[in-house]
């Protein structure tokens, strides 16, 4: 029997960890992504155990799987010195993994770094060193996973051949995975719906799909290789319901945890695309 995949939204810690996931069940989802602290600075936040511990034990109750959201300014490739060096965002990365581990959660969801002028080569090697500091002394279950990029900051991480590369090339491979954003696939050009199998087969392929830990399931403002950025509602899109719906509904992605990055519906949850996404199994 095909396990169906846990399918939900981003939602708000306002009310602590815990309350998040009361918040996403009420709203009919099996999964959740949420921000493991303020999305706008790097400054690691003390660890609430207590909520931590009950969204885990609430998610573990109800069959709930969650990720946590690295905040924006994190940057894989950051440079060793600067403003803002590499050891600043190993902190943070840090912090991020302790609190996903607390909440029960499947790990860190982080962009492939931005390079915005460093040499390629440099770019990929500060990337490497980043997730080996991050993760070389990690026990915990809590793996992250990186997402690939749309191209609006530039080229690199449009490709799953760079995130595979990148991993195989870290020293703890087995502590990291993969994100897939659907709107960034499509804006890059390396999914076109219209031919979802060649995706599955080059994903099979490059050894992709077996290290894929999360889904960004949004639909694009933009087209096809636009490299632009602007997520959609399911369906309003120019993917399209039926394009969404052959990718998540193919192998890879059974038992996989969801999660969508879109408005929120008029009664302020993801309601209605849950119960639609969830007609597709
Ligand atoms: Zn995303």
């Amino acid at each position: 029997m095909k396990a169906k995949p846990y399918i939900g939204a981003h939602v708000s810690i306002r009310g602590g960890y815990g309350q998040a996931a009361r918040f996403a069940r009420e709203s009919g989802a099996t999964c959740f992504q949420y921000f493991p602290k303020n999305p706008r600075s790097l400054k690691p936040k003390t660890l609430e155990a207590r909520d931590a511990h009950a969204c885990a034990e609430y998610c573990r109750e109800h069959g709930i799987v969650s990720f946590a959201h690295t905040p924006y300014p994190t940057n894989l490739a950051a440079p060793a010195a600067g403003p803002s060096p590499r050891s600043l965002m190993v902190a943070s990365l840090r912090n991020d993994l302790h609190i996903a581990e607390a909440c029960g959660s499947l790990g860190i969801i982080v962009h492939f770094g931005q390079f915005s002028g460093l040499e390629p080569l440099q770019g990929y090697q500060n990337i490497i060193q980043c997730l080996n500091e991050v993760l070389a002394d990690w026990q915990g279950k809590a793996r992250v996973l990186i997402e690939n990029q749309a191209g609006n900051h530039g080229r690199e991480g449009m490709m799953l051949e760079e995130l595979v590369k990148i991993r195989e090339l870290c020293l703890y491979p087995d502590r990291i995975g993969f994100c897939l954003d659907t709107c960034h696939a499509f804006a890059a050009g390396i999914w076109d719906p219209r031919r979802t199998e060649d995706l599955l087969e080059h994903g099979a392929k490059l050894n992709y799909w077996p290290h894929l830990g999360a889904v960004h399931l949004n639909d694009s403002l933009y087209d096809y290789g636009s490299r632009r950025d602007r997520h959609a509602p399911l369906g309003q899109g120019r993917i399209g319901m039926e394009g969404l719906k052959s990718l998540i509904t193919a192998p890879p992605m059974q038992g996989m945890a969801i999660a969508m990055e879109t408005e929120k519906g008029p009664d302020g949850t993801h309601r209605h695309e849950i119960n639609v996404v969830n007609q597709w199994f």
